[in-house]
């Protein structure tokens, strides 16, 4: 079935599609318990996915599926990759840190631990410490690359290489130290 954009629009927008599914007409097929519970369930789409097929609300795709009690998903207490929500574990990028699921991690905070960490780690072949902080050569907090890395023993020294370099007393790393 192809619906036009306006006419899909149209359908969104109308107050009868939001609130009296029954008077949607040529959608029956898209009303069932079975049809709805496949998309839904079996195959995890979300209510809006839904809609969008089908060209209805997101809210009357809602009705239907309450009407056929057909549970939805909750924001589950599951953990890590038991969780429907998964994505493999890694949370960030697009210019912010980027964080990697390690619950026992020792650097481990809210169960993710910073990727850069991970990266400098694997070369060196130990945890880092406590103080020990991970600099990014380029500044670009996402890219890390074992050449773009930089250990300080310490976040003093770390910000004391800031401080310096923004004052112009001393040239910029350029090379990784591990
Ligand atoms: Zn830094």
């Amino acid at each position: 079935m192809v619906i036009s954009k306006v006419g899909l629009n149209r359908i969104r927008k109308s107050k009868l599609a939001g609130n009296n599914p029954q008077y949607i007409k040529g959608k029956d097929k898209f009303r069932t318990k079975e049809w709805l519970s496949k998309k839904y369930n079996n195959e995890g789409l979300s209510l809006q996915s839904i809609s969008v097929i089908v060209g209805v609300s997101t809210s009357c795709i809602y009705k239907w599926m309450k009407k056929h009690r057909i549970d939805r998903r909750k924001f589950c207490g599951r953990r890590g990759n038991h969780c429907h929500l998964w994505k493999g574990g890694v949370r960030g990028g697009n210019g912010k840190y980027i964080y990697i699921y390690k619950p026992e991690h020792p650097r481990s905070c809210r169960r993710v631990v910073p990727q850069q960490v991970l990266v400098v780690e694997k070369i060196i072949g130990r945890y880092l410490s406590g103080d020990e902080i991970v600099h990014h050569i380029n500044g670009i907090k996402d890219d890390n690359r074992p050449e773009n890395l930089y250990l300080f023993s310490d976040d003093r020294e770390h910000q004391r290489y800031h401080q310096s370099f923004r004052k112009g007393s001393i040239k910029p790393i350029t090379k990784s130290n591990f």
